[in-house]
């Protein structure tokens, strides 16, 4: 018998599986996931933080009201973000103190002196920065973990191994083949984070634009040892960041954003490499080894703002696409306000401040 659902979510990374945790009180809901696993792709390779300045001031309300739920539920550790500039890079600080200015994000400029005492073995010339002392690690992991029980407990059925193919429209619901075989849903989410223009293309539906660029990330075992209590380095030129991983390793990153198509992408050497180089004109450390690199997809619509809600030309199909390198820490808010969008009710008290309109997927279509 062919399964049927109210609603049926394609993509069980955080996107779909938090959404489908707010969904299955009032709803049926199906969760198809391509792979074995759900959170095999950007989610499971994220570098886990939570940065209120990060986004833009279309994203930061989002990202704030998520970490209501976020410290409530224990997910967030204390990390603090150092936004670092060299001589010249005064601009870069000044744009992004003007970008918070009145906004709810903490930033405080710190002078060479400050930076030092809080960075070890620092190289000349990095010459001030910004703290952001909100800025937390998130517990990826188990958030994504919890969304996916919480929505197994309201009744929503995980689907993996079921590769959505095709789909379309018949009468009021949607008749869906899946590796898995068919399944009917009233309203389809689109939920496939690299793949969501793909997967849309498979409905009928017109993309939106939603291209995905690779980002890397290297382990590195560095002496001495890097300080549990570093805070995230970023640098406001943006060419690199990094941070402390368990046991003194760093997490380090170059900051790339390469365009290429939705695949399982692994990081490329010479990304790894102009890392460490980037490192090494910041901090006198000494790069042991690299104990692993890998790489993921940062999804992007072109005015990188995120895809939330109703298709206006393809009844029964919802965007919920475009998360970026903010679908991690957005997605308590995020999976709120699309459960209120998509089920047509008021939205939770956590997201009721947030326009949705800047989100909404008509702004794409010409
Ligand atoms: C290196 C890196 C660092 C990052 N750091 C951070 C960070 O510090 N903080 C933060 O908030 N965010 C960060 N991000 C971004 C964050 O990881 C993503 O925004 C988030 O994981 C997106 O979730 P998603 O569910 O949309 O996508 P995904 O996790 O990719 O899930 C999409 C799912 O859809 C499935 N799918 C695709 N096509 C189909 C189909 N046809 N049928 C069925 N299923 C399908 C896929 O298998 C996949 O499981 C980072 C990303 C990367 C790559």
């Amino acid at each position: 018998m062919t399964p049927k659902a109210d609603v049926a979510i394609v993509g069980a990374g955080m996107a779909g599986a938090s959404l489908a945790a707010e969904l299955a009180p009032h709803a049926s809901v199906l969760l198809i996931e391509a792979e074995d696993q759900p959170g095999y792709h950007s989610t499971g390779r994220s570098a886990a933080f939570w940065s209120e300045s990060y986004g833009g001031p279309l994203v930061q309300p989002l990202t704030t009201a998520s970490g209501v739920h976020l410290r409530e539920g224990g997910y967030l550790s204390p990390r603090g973000a150092l936004h670092i500039a060299g001589e010249s890079g005064g601009a870069a600080l000044d744009a992004l103190e003007r970008m918070f200015a009145g906004a709810a994000v903490p930033l405080q400029r710190i002078g060479a002196d400050e930076l030092r005492r809080r960075i070890k073995r620092l190289r000349d010339g990095w010459a001030e920065a910004l703290w952001e002392p909100s800025c937390a690690d998130i517990d990826v992991a188990r958030l994504h973990a919890d969304y996916l029980a919480t929505a197994r407990r309201g009744g929503a059925r995980l689907l993996t191994a079921a590769a959505v193919e095709q789909a379309e429209r018949s009468g009021s619901a949607w008749r869906i083949s899946t590796r898995a075989g068919e399944v009917e849903a009233a309203v389809l989410v689109d939920a496939a984070g690299g793949w969501a223009d793909a997967v849309a293309a498979a409905c009928g539906v017109a993309p939106v634009g939603i291209r995905p660029y690779r980002r890397t990330i290297a382990q590195l075992r560095i002496a001495p040892p890097v300080p549990a209590d570093l805070p995230l380095v970023i640098d406001a030129a943006g060419r690199f960041y990094f941070k402390p991983e368990a046991g003194g390793r760093l997490w380090l990153s170059p900051h790339d954003e390469t365009p290429c198509e939705p695949c399982d992408c692994a990081a490329e050497e010479i990304d790894v490499a102009r890392a460490i180089d980037r490192l090494q004109r910041v901090v006198d450390w000494r790069v042991e080894r690299v104990e692993k690199s890998w790489a993921g997809l940062r999804s992007f619509a072109p005015d990188r703002l995120p895809v939330y809600g109703f298709d206006p030309e393809a009844e029964g199909f919802f965007w919920f696409a475009g998360q970026g390198g903010f679908g991690i820490q957005t997605a308590p808010a995020a999976a709120k306000l699309a459960a209120a969008l998509l089920l047509g009710r008021a939205p939770d008290p956590l997201v009721a401040g947030i326009d949705h309109i800047p989100y909404s997927p008509g702004r794409l279509l010409n």
